[in-house]
């Protein structure tokens, strides 16, 4: 058998772009994928205790693109879901992304319009110029206190890096409100697929062009498959057998409990911004999916350099080892780089299903 396109990885990008190539050109695509499931790093699943888990921390599709909500709704109807994260410090939760009500609490004042705050953040904030790296995109904003007690260990944790170590637009991803807005997210389209994020990458994949291989680490094969062109969305530096060094990529160890109680906390996320535990948040999962149930499962994130690469580590030195494997990877136009492991950048889901869109569009058609 012949295939017009082998596509490694069978998440957003890998998929996104075989269900294209099968259906818009009419393309005999095969996905090879390492693992044992579908969906990448947004695979859910059920566990023992009938509880709708992201197996790979909380997966919150949101996106000002209509497009990439027309595209993905073609697969799956939606249940609204606006995110909330309260910060833990201490015994205490407060709202983050900072807002008034987090600076009222934190700090015992009743500051009660935009303007107030405005003035609050411009009292307490250090001018950074330029902005080199992610302490100064914060105290340039709030100051160090507030650095110090949302952003620092958390960002220790999570990248075992300082924030002045890493790129501005790693805590750059979130912002800093002057009004009471709770919600982690003002995208336009806010939502979780009302079945899960499996049920909608099986829809994606259902085409009778398209064959799907788990199991399956695509070097294995590539010697005795028949094709013309590959799309590739794992890790770059791999690709290459590593020949400039090894990318970093930041990991996490997940460690599920079920409580038999309804509910474990007020908030699907709490992340815990102090240096008194190891782990960086816990998400209680049925209040993503918004389940009924007696029980309830929660998970605990442990970062960790080895396992899984679920993040690239955006700092200067990676960007341009990244840039010398890219190069490479310019020259071949057989192959197609795309998501984010290949691309070794910070994206969301949507920004994934955008790209993948639009290289489908430019460079594929
Ligand atoms: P992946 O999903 O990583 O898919 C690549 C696939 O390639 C993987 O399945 C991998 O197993 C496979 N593969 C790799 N190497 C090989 C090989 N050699 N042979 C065969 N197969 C291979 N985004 C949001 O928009 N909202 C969120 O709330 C959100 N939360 C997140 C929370 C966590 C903890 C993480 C890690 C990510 C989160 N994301 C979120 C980001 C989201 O997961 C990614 O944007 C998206 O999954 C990227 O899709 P992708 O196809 O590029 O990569
Ligand atoms: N961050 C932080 N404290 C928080 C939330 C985020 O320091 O309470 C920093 C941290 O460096 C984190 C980054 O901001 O890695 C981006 O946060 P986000 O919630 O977007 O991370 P993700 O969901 O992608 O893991």
């Amino acid at each position: 058998m012949k295939y017009d396109y082998l596509i490694v990885g069978a998440g957003f990008a890998g998929s996104v772009m075989a269900e294209r190539l099968a259906s818009q050109l009419n393309k005999k695509v095969l996905v090879v994928e390492k693992r044992n499931h579908i969906a990448g790093n947004a695979f859910d699943e059920y566990d023992e205790h009938g509880i709708l888990v992201h197996r790979y921390g909380p997966h919150i599709f949101h996106t000002n693109s209509k497009e990439v909500f027309d595209y993905l709704s073609q697969f799956t109807q939606w249940v609204p879901y606006e995110h909330k994260v309260l910060a833990k410090i201490g015994d205490e939760l407060y709202p983050i992304p900072i807002n008034r009500l987090t600076i009222n609490k934190l700090y015992n004042l009743n500051l009660k319009t935009d303007e107030e705050v405005k003035n609050y953040f411009e009292s307490v904030k250090e001018k950074r110029f330029p902005i080199l790296n992610s302490e100064d995109i914060i105290v340039n904003q709030v100051g160090k206190d507030l650095f110090e007690k949302f952003f620092k260990h958390y960002t220790k944790k999570q990248w075992n890096l300082e924030p002045n170590e890493l790129s501005p637009s790693v805590c750059g991803r979130i912002p800093v409100r002057t009004n009471d807005d709770c919600r982690y997210f003002t995208d336009k389209y806010q939502f979780i697929p009302k079945d899960g994020y499996t049920k909608m990458f099986e829809k994606i994949l259902n085409h009778k062009n398209i064959e799907v291989i788990l199991n399956t680490d695509y070097k294995s094969i590539i010697n005795t498959m028949k094709f013309d062109k590959m799309i590739y969305t794992g890790p770059i530096d791999y690709f290459f057998d590593y020949k400039f060094g090894k990318l970093p990529y930041r990991s996490i160890r997940f460690e599920f409990r079920n409580l038999p109680q309804a509910q474990f906390q007020e908030t699907a996320q709490i992340n815990y911004v102090d240096n008194l535990v190891e782990f960086t948040r816990v998400i209680e999962h049925k209040l993503l999916s918004q389940q009924n149930s007696g029980t309830t499962t929660i998970s605990f994130e442990y970062p960790q350099k080895e396992g899984e690469p679920f993040y690239p580590v955006p700092t200067e030195e990676n960007r341009n080892k990244y840039l010398q494997y890219k190069k490479e990877a310019d020259k071949n136009n057989q192959i197609i780089f795309c998501g984010r492991l290949a691309e070794y950048q910070y994206y969301n889901m949507d920004q994934v299903v955008a790209n993948t869109l639009k290289i489908f569009e430019n460079e594929v058609k």
